[in-house]
């Protein structure tokens, strides 16, 4: 639904606008308002949606508005702003630039972009931005045009240039006008990084010149306006072409190392921005166009703009075989039985997305310890600017902490997350049927157990579903919803449509051991620690696995993850995939001995505090013979992944998602799975062709 905010809000003012556009009418995205002072008000309302994007007809509509506005000598200044609840410009119509898009369609939209921000900067009276909500990509790009950026202190106001997520850099004027804004060193810092920012931070870093609260900000962006056109800070301390060679010499080397090279658009950027800044601006947009042509044609951009596309896909993915949403019942009550990691966690999440949880343990100790998790992730968040001190505090008073047995009839959804034992979670499921409502949901997080044998213990299978989140819960967008033979459909749908509501990034999948991410991840893992067994060194298959791209080693995950919740997980799978999975004894023999990983202090690796782990080399004491050899990298490589690529094939066959797509996205989201490449099936297609 399209939200509004009433014409008076906008404008700030009370007084009746004197004249509008002819062209207000209901197709048409922008809405210009010229009121009694000569001030005009362009507000970016996109028909029928909740966000504002630039697509071609949205640039054109505002080149037009910006030509109508050059020509009137009543209006004395302008200020833009956005309708949208909690949208100002999400930036470009990435769908635009997706496969399809050739690349002389995408270049005359780069050329667009640029010459309708060009007219927006060349405006001789003095413009202003009202940013509330996203001004992100063109959207920040649109404000950087403007002399004066004011935004509001909500949450829901984020600002930067995110472009280089995509495998693109900002070229509608962001890598050239950002520099010129903040200095070269804090733009580089943004648009390397891809960086968004709220409104505090965007303040401090020069990105906007005013925060007020919301309801104030249409009347500050007018209120700015008497300073007249802005004056251009030279910054000459670091914006000269030799500070610029310095600082781009410097970051290169250090943008190879963190990515090994598989990222054009990074160094890219760096070097449009770091030379731009000494060229015309004409000049410096010129080399952004070049630039950015290049990186559109790119595989890397093509795959990250591919997944990006499937994020927005989970956002609104729906169950095919069932009715009208809006009649499930929705869910609003929580609670978590089990209060380790993973408990905490959700029940961390779900209270910041405002629901009151119940975190439910059998052990008191572990509730404390739970808690005391929660208040820290709370805490972390308030330092970064995520959270503010009464929503801490809200947060934390929505869970309710439960070292005994509490009523759960009025909840909607149970998430049980005790340990790993099926036997354990059966008995939690048949007493959780008596303690619950007719309509609750009960879901369980396992890893890897089977979902269906879990419903076969209760009085209502159809309402058991699996939702497994991925640690850690506050960052892992994934969320795993696990179809067990017995899940009905409206369970189903109900389980899909809280995860979105919750703002994380479902995938559904069948029931089978290990689901869909863990089922493909552990081959991978298990090969790596046969590799080990067998005498390649820990360096070796991590660097081997960092080379290929993914984010972390396999050995430093497994001590990420725990020798000894991997070994269980690899035997649960294993067990159902023998012929082709054979669990190291090594694991089982560092698990009695107490290298667990991270959480112990040592594993493949030595962990102290505060230090960058180290190999153990104690780790080959638990081979079977002292061997050791160095294969080609590319050996390593193809031996863990094409066994990941394999058993996503098997996936694939065995219908436990639909399409490819999830598949690759899964394991992007779920794993980190190289990015660039695309996803294992995407790497198999990509190397089969
Ligand atoms: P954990 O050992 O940290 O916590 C388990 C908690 O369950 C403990 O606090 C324990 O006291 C509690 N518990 C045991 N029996 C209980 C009962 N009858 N009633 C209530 N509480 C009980 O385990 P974890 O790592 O949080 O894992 C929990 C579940 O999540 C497991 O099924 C695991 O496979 C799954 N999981 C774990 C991860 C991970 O990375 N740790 C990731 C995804 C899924």
């Amino acid at each position: 639904m399209v939200t509004t905010i009433p014409q008076k809000e906008e404008t700030g003012s009370s007084r009746p606008p004197s004249s509008t556009s002819p062209n207000s009418v209901a197709q048409r995205t922008l809405r210009r308002v010229v009121r009694d002072d000569g001030v005009c008000i362009l507000t970016f309302d996109r028909p029928g949606s909740s966000a504002n994007i630039f697509d071609r007809r949205a640039l054109t509509e505002l080149g037009e508005e910006l030509d109508a506005i050059a020509t009137d000598s009543n209006i004395k200044g302008l200020v833009l702003t956005s309708a949208k609840r909690s949208i100002f410009i999400a930036g470009a119509d990435i769908k635009a630039m997706s496969e399809n898009a050739s690349p002389e369609d995408i270049g005359k939209l780069v050329e667009l972009g640029q010459d309708v921000m060009n007219r927006l900067a060349a405006l001789p009276i003095p413009t202003a931005v009202a940013i509330h909500g996203a001004a992100v990509g063109g959207g920040y790009e649109l404000c950087l045009a403007c002399d004066y950026r004011v935004a509001s202190t909500d949450k829901a106001t984020k600002i930067g240039l995110p472009e280089i997520q995509l495998g693109l850099l900002p070229a509608w004027g962001g890598s050239t006008r950002l520099p010129r804004l903040i200095g070269l060193p804090k733009a580089l810092e943004i648009i390397l990084a891809g960086k968004t920012v709220v409104a505090k931070p965007a303040l401090k870093r020069g990105m906007v010149d005013q925060l007020v609260h919301k309801e104030y900000l249409t009347e500050a962006a007018i209120r700015i306006l008497p300073r007249g056109k802005r004056a251009v800070d030279r910054h000459i301390l670091t914006n000269n072409p030799l500070v610029a060679k310095a600082i781009a010499l410097r970051l290169r080397s250090q943008l190879m190392k963190k990515t090994r090279g598989h990222y054009p658009a990074v160094l890219a950027a760096l070097d449009v921005v770091t030379r731009g800044v000494s060229m015309s601006i004409a000049e410096s947009l010129a080399l952004e166009r070049e630039r950015v042509l290049e990186l559109v044609q790119g595989d890397t951009c093509r795959n990250l703009i591919r997944i990006f596309l499937l994020q927005e896909r989970a956002k609104k993915q729906t169950i095919p075989w069932v009715g009208p949403t809006t009649e499930l019942k929705p869910i609003k009550n929580t609670a978590v039985i089990g209060a380790g990691v993973m408990g905490t966690g959700i029940a961390q999440w779900f209270s910041s997305r405002q629901l009151p949880v119940i975190l439910r343990d059998i052990n008191t100790e572990q509730v404390a310890k739970g808690m005391a998790a929660i208040t820290k992730t709370f805490k972390d968040g308030a330092k970064r600017h995520v959270f503010t001190p009464l929503e801490v505090r809200n947060g934390l008073d929505r869970i309710y902490p439960a070292p005994i047995e509490v009523p759960l009839r009025h909840v909607d959804l149970v998430v049980e997350a005790a340990v790993e034992k099926l036997d354990l979670k059966k008995k939690i499921f048949q007493s959780l049927d008596k303690l619950v409502g007719e309509e609750t949901i009960l879901a369980t997080n396992t890893s890897a157990l089977p979902i269906s044998e879990l419903a076969a213990s209760t009085h209502q299978p159809e309402r058991v579903v699996g939702l497994h989140f991925f640690n850690p819960v506050h960052r892992m967008q994934l969320v795993e919803i696990v179809a067990a033979r017995q899940t009905s459909p409206e369970v189903l749908q109900r389980a899909l449509s809280f995860v979105q509501q919750i703002g994380k990034l479902p995938v559904v999948v069948k029931d089978s051991p290990g689901f869909l991410v863990n089922r493909i991840l552990m081959p991978y893992l298990i090969e790596a620690g046969n590799l080990f067994e067998s005498g390649a060194s820990i360096e070796d298959l991590d660097k081997a696995m960092l080379d290929f791209g993914m984010p972390m080693g396999p050995m430093r995950l497994l001590d990420e993850v725990g020798i000894d919740v991997a070994l269980h997980v690899a035997q649960t799978i294993a067990a159902n995939y023998g012929d082709r999975m054979h669990v190291p004894d090594l694991l089982s023999k560092m698990a009695r001995a107490g290298l667990l990983g991270k959480k112990s202090g040592r594993g493949f690796y030595l962990h102290q505090k505060g230090k960058e782990p180290t190999p153990n080399s104690d780790a080959s004491n638990f081979r079977p013979s002292a061997t050791n050899h160095h294969l080609p990298v590319t050996d390593y490589q193809q031996r863990m992944v094409l066994l990941m690529v394999n058993e996503a094939a098997r996936c694939l066959e065995e219908e436990i998602v639909p399409d490819p797509a999830d598949v690759d996205f899964a394991m992007i989201m779920g794993t980190g799975f190289a990015p660039f490449r695309g996803g294992p099936l995407h790497y198999l297609g990509g190397k089969s062709s």
